[in-house]
C-alpha cells in the first residue's frame, strides 16, 4: 500500500518463519509473540479472518477494542475474540473516565498480574516489599465512579451515534466523490465516528 503499511496476512507468510511453533521475524530474528488488531472508527476486523491468520502463524490476539465499545462481529463483542482485550477511556472515547483505560480477559492468572503491575507489584499490603518492578496505573477510584456511570449510558450513546451516521448518510450520500466507511453485515458498529472519504478533504 501506499504508506507502505502492508496487510498482516502477507507480511506473516512472506516475512516471518515458524520455529518449533513459535514465529519469527526473518530478518532481524526476532520472536514475534502477539498480535494486535486494532477495530478503528466503531467497524471491527474481520476476526474469523484475523483470528485464522493468528492461529497459522502461533500468534497470540490482544485486541485494541478502544473505538468499537459497543461493536459485535457475528454477535460477539470487540475484545473478546482474543486473550486480552484493551479499552481506552480517554476523553475523546465513546465513554470517558477522563483518562486510563480498562483489560478484559477471561484468563484469571493474566488477571491478577495485571492488577499486581497496575499496583505497584506490593507482595505485602502492610510491608513495602515489591517483588517485581510495578506501576501505579490504576484508576482511580472516582473516576472509575465516572466509568461506571458511563458505562449505563452507553446504549443512549450508541443510539444516538447511529442517528448521527444515518443523518449524514442522508444528507452527503452522492455528493460529489463522498462515500463512507464499508461495514461488513457480520458486524453491529457503535459507529464511534462517521468519516467520510473525498479527495477534496483539506478544502472540505
Ligand atoms: C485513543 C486510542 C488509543 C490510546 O488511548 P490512550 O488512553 O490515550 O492511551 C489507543 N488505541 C486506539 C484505537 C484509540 O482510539
Amino acid at each position: 500500500m501506499a504508506n507502505g503499511f502492508k496487510p498482516a496476512g502477507r507480511f506473516l507468510n512472506n516475512e516471518t518463519e515458524q520455529r518449533n511453533n513459535v514465529c519469527y521475524h526473518k530478518k532481524t530474528g526476532k520472536r514475534i509473540p502477539i498480535i494486535m488488531p486494532v477495530h478503528v472508527l466503531g467497524n471491527m476486523c474481520d476476526m474469523d479472518k484475523f483470528m485464522a491468520i493468528a492461529k497459522q502463524h502461533n500468534l497470540i490476539v490482544i485486541e485494541d477494542s478502544t473505538e468499537a465499545l459497543g461493536s459485535y462481529y457475528k454477535g460477539k463483542h470487540s475484545g473478546s475474540f482474543g486473550l486480552m482485550g484493551t479499552f481506552s477511556y480517554n476523553g475523546n472515547k465513546i465513554i470517558t473516565t477522563g483518562g486510563g483505560g480498562m483489560i478484559v480477559t477471561d484468563n484469571e492468572t493474566l488477571a491478577k498480574k495485571a492488577k499486581h503491575l497496575t499496583t505497584q507489584a506490593k507482595s505485602d499490603s502492610f510491608e513495602y516489599i515489591h517483588d517485581e518492578i510495578g506501576y501505579n496505573y490504576r484508576l482511580v477510584n472516582v473516576a472509575a465512579a465516572m466509568g461506571v456511570a458511563q458505562m449505563e449510558q452507553l446504549p443512549g450513546f450508541i443510539q444516538r451515534k447511529k442517528e448521527i451516521i444515518a443523518f449524514y448518510k442522508k444528507e452527503l450520500q452522492g455528493v460529489g466523490d463522498i462515500s463512507f466507511q464499508q461495514v461488513s453485515d457480520d458486524v453491529n458498529p457503535n459507529w464511534w465516528l462517521p468519516t467520510i472519504k473525498t479527495e477534496k478533504q483539506k478544502k472540505f
